[in-house]
């Protein structure tokens, strides 16, 4: 067991003054995380200017929260769902705990399609689990087990995603919560409608049938709203009790199936969406609905003064059409490419957090931060100094950056790392790809014809020129900085089928 003081490693990584956020009371601490939604899918804008996707959605109580709280404007999360879902509960960079491609429900089964030039990187495609020596898994200890044991009334609601069935990271009851509404081994619901039993029909569930919301068969709650009320109703025993409580509300929206979330489709066809669009279009809203009903849920109770709210995707959004609608690639603009990317288009998110008395409301913070930092962030926010813990953590707390926006630190060094085949067919930045950002410049590296891009985003956010010809010496820098992380990490990397090596490292080539 390793004895992590956390006070430490802030003080160590952190540029300038700040004080720990050891608030007199516990705070409650929700996280918000949606699945799959883009940089863009809001009308909340994240970048400096207003797009034509920030006017084509609607989401009001993201703008409520961007009001109340902190948006930052360069968060960062993997290309697909369980790699980030795993950094966020171990506090590990995918690199580092190795699940670095989405699980699949079934015990066992590696989910890379088939290639004809590599052979699959040995990664952990059973997820993370809460107990050693389980076959390809990584082995962690999850916050929420530490929340718990720190006093916390802890709930999961909706997508889990850390490790396959059999597995006990497929469990959130195994990763430290004390209750789960329908959070289990799959990626997606096989449907978002209660009229389907959110695909328990008999003869027809798959993997993917919603287990727990079996009182609204029949009837006519969408999925998120299911959630959401289960959520609300769960809530209502800590608050009575008086106790802290962190609520993981990891909605199965805004993942394919596409389907209209009939309260809030009209709207879009009559605005002119095409069809695919408008349901997408609905599942956002619907999703905004969830927050604004959490809020309002919050402030009844009057518990929203000392309630941490942090809202999160943990992918970018689709950019395949279909099932998307527009032309591929372009759902993220101005970002390039989308879910499965290294582009920004598949790892950049919104996010926003609000936690009041300490963050300044309408504040933005620029600095960038990434999906493993949660781990260190909520045990700091709860007034966890120290605790002990299995992994080396690689995130860090960005509560320095909600006392003091204007923080900046770019020495720090980020690293995405995809040695998969996350689809058959390769698209922009998408399979068997990695990358590493520092201050504002950011090199990939793909492994097919190892090929290395520079781009500088403060001043190309659309990664449209690559300048590595230009700024050899930078390439070098970085390409050396990410080959010494993914050895120090032991990272996976593809196999060359034609000569049984693993790919090279970006330095070495
Ligand atoms: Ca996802």
């Amino acid at each position: 067991m390793k004895f992590i003081n956390f006070s430490f490693i802030l003080l160590i990584s952190t540029i300038s003054n700040f004080t720990f956020g050891q608030s007199k009371k516990q705070p409650n601490i929700i996280v918000f995380l949606v699945d799959d939604m883009g940089w863009q899918d809001s009308s909340e804008p994240f970048w400096t200017e207003v797009t034509p996707l920030n006017r084509k959605y609607h989401t009001p109580h993201m703008e409520r929260l961007a009001k109340e709280g902190t948006k930052f404007t360069n968060a960062y999360a993997n290309p697909v769902c369980t790699p980030s879902r795993v950094s966020m509960l171990s506090g590990m960079t995918a690199a580092h705990h190795g699940v670095t491609n989405w699980t699949s429900p079934a015990f066992n089964n590696n989910t890379d399609a088939p290639d004809d030039q590599f052979r699959a990187a040995n990664w952990n495609y059973n997820g993370m689990s809460p107990i050693p020596n389980i076959a390809h898994t990584f082995h962690a200890t999850p916050f929420p087990k530490i929340l718990k044991d720190a006093g916390y009334f802890t709930i999961h609601a909706g997508k889990a995603h850390w490790g396959s069935a059999g597995t006990p990271g497929a469990n959130p009851y195994n990763m430290g919560f004390i209750v789960n509404i329908s959070g289990h081994a799959a990626g997606h619901p096989q449907s978002y409608l209660a009229q389907e039993n959110y695909g328990n029909l008999p003869g027809k569930a798959s993997w993917q049938a919603v287990p727990d919301l079996e009182e609204y068969y029949g009837r006519d709650t969408f999925l998120t709203e299911a959630l959401t009320l289960e959520a609300i109703k769960a809530l209502e025993q800590p608050i009575r009790d008086g106790k802290p409580f962190y609520l993981n509300m990891a909605h199965y929206a805004v993942h394919v199936p596409l389907q209209a979330d009939r309260r809030f489709y009209q709207r879009y066809i009559d605005a002119g969406l095409e069809e695919s669009e408008a349901m997408y279009a609905s599942l956002l809203e619907g999703m905004d609905k969830s927050l604004g009903d959490l809020m309002d849920f919050l402030k009844e109770k009057q518990v929203d003064k000392n309630t941490v709210i942090i809202f999160m995707s943990d992918n970018g959004g689709l950019s395949l059409s279909p099932p998307r609608g527009a032309r591929p690639h372009t759902q993220n603009l101005p970002l390039k490419a989308g879910k499965g990317s290294v582009y920004e288009g598949g790892i950049r998110e919104p996010m926003l957090v609000k936690w009041p008395g300490v963050a300044k409301p309408g504040s933005v913070v620029n600095q960038y931060v990434m999906i493993e930092d949660f781990f260190p962030t909520i045990l700091d926010m709860a007034g966890v100094s120290s605790t002990e813990i299995v992994q080396n953590i690689d995130g860090k707390s960005f509560v320095p950056y909600l006392k003091n926006p204007k923080l900046i630190d770019s020495t720090r060094v980020l690293v995405w790392h995809s040695p998969n085949k996350w689809t058959t067919n390769d698209g922009p930045g998408i399979n068997y790809k990695s990358a590493v950002r520092k201050g504002d410049w950011k090199l990939i590296y793909h492994m097919r014809n190892a090929g290395l891009e520079l781009y500088n985003l403060k001043n190309d956010i659309q990664e449209a020129h690559n300048l590595a010809g230009q700024y050899p010496a930078k390439v070098k820098e970085l390409a050396y900085l990410l080959g010494e992380k993914l050895r120090n990490w032991n990272a996976p990397m593809p196999i060359i089928k034609e000569n049984g090596q693993p790919v090279a490292m970006p330095d070495s080539l």
